[in-house]
């Protein structure tokens, strides 16, 4: 039997009942859109995150197009972001004419490195999207204090790390997403808080941007046929609202589970020396969407192929830096311009990584890559 990524279907399974008898109530009682249960989990998830406000959308890319289009940004203003990370990031930015600037992560954390972040800095930069990636906090404090500065606004893209705490050097705890001016998140099926399709959320401690958003979010209305701003049409379903706010309450459950696995890969992969495993940033907790290992001798195409032979998924997130793909080059970065982030591409590889793993095929797993390594 084939080791997936993801075991979604399982998941399901373990909380059958519950989801069964929430989805007919949304089927039964027809409020397909805009239902009761999308108010319920906004709120929900406001009082998760401690929050205060949520801002349910369609998915986690509209996220992070509202969340831009919610500040006042003009075309040509520079957006700063990494490098290294999935390409909803940077495609809002294109899409709304700003001016995407990469740099480049550190190569530990995989987070956007707050020094480089600084040397990016002109007077046309606006906005900056630190990714939390993978499921750990980018260096925030750093980051806001820069940006601070230089009065820069920040959209923590928090679609990796729905539940990670962030730990300021006061002591002071926060979840991600609610640090910078605005969050996004995604609730794509794989995510950490999935539902069974396309859904995302906007999340702000800022009570007159949450307003904007809210407008934006629905076709630019504050009150029915009067719009007072250009919006979009961004909901999230009443069906995949029901659903969230079953999974929500298993959410620090889940993120457990994956911290669990971690720690099993972590203990036999340490014992590799070609092998780097994930470097804990020590003011954030990790929740693990992704388990992804650097793999430090150019092993990395042989070893997922050796994997893919032994039926184990593997991915790599990702394989090629935005600054290098096609639909993002520019005259102002090529092959060279992030050595961090294009090492990265060429030496990354996600292990299966979700709430329904067990010892005996984490077991398996590390057996099979210690085995590659002593052939
Ligand atoms: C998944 C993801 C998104 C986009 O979310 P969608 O719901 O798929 O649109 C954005 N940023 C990051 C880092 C992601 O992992």
């Amino acid at each position: 039997m084939k080791i997936e990524m993801v075991d979604l279907k399982n998941q399901y399974l373990s909380i059958q009942k519950e989801i069964d008898s929430e989805v007919l109530n949304v089927i039964r009682d027809g409020n397909y859109i805009n239902g009761p249960q999308v108010f319920s989990f906004k709120k929900n998830l406001e009082r998760y995150l401690a929050v205060g406000n949520v801002i349910p959308c369609a998915n986690g890319t509209d996220a992070l197009q509202i969340a831009m289009m919610a500040l006042d940004l003009n075309r040509g203003d520079e957006v700063i972001i990494p490098a290294f990370t999935y390409i909803a990031t940077a495609e809002v930015v294109a899409l709304l004419g700003l001016k995407p600037v990469w740099v480049d992560v550190n190569p530990d954390t995989f987070n956007i490195d707050p020094l480089a972040f600084e040397a990016a800095i002109t007077p046309k930069t606006r906005l900056v999207v630190p990714v939390h990636l993978y499921g750990q906090c980018a260096d925030m404090e750093n980051i806001m204090r820069i940006a601070n500065q230089h009065g820069i606004y920040v959209i923590e893209d928090t679609a990796q790390a729905i539940g990670a705490e962030y730990t300021y050097s006061n002591g002071k705890n926060t979840k991600a997403g609610t640090i910078g001016n605005i969050g996004c998140t995604s609730f794509f099926p794989s995510k950490n808080l999935g539902c069974f399709g396309d859904g995302g959320a906007i999340i702000s401690n800022d009570q007159s941007l949450a307003k904007k958003i809210q407008i934006i979010s629905n076709h630019g209305q504050e009150v029915k046929y009067i719009h007072t701003l250009v919006g979009v049409n961004s909901r999230l379903d009443t069906l995949q609202s029901a659903i969230l706010d079953v999974k929500l309450k298993y959410l620090d459950l889940y993120n457990q589970a994956r911290l669990s696995a971690a720690s099993v890969y972590d203990l036999r992969l340490s014992e590799i020396e070609q092998i780097q495993i994930p470097v804990r940033f020590q003011k954030s907790t990790h929740v693990f969407h992704q388990y992804t290992i650097k793999v430090k001798d150019g092993s990395r195409d042989d070893l997922k192929s050796y994997l893919a032979d032994n039926n184990i998924s593997t991915m790599i997130y990702y394989p090629i830096p935005i600054h290098l793909q096609k639909a993002y080059l520019s005259d102002n970065y090529k092959a060279g311009s992030f050595p961090i982030s294009e090492g990265l591409s060429n030496s990354v590889i996600s292990l299966p990584m979700h709430t329904e793993l067990n010892l005996n095929t984490l077991e398996f797993i590390c057996d099979k890559i210690s085995k590659f390594y002593k052939r």
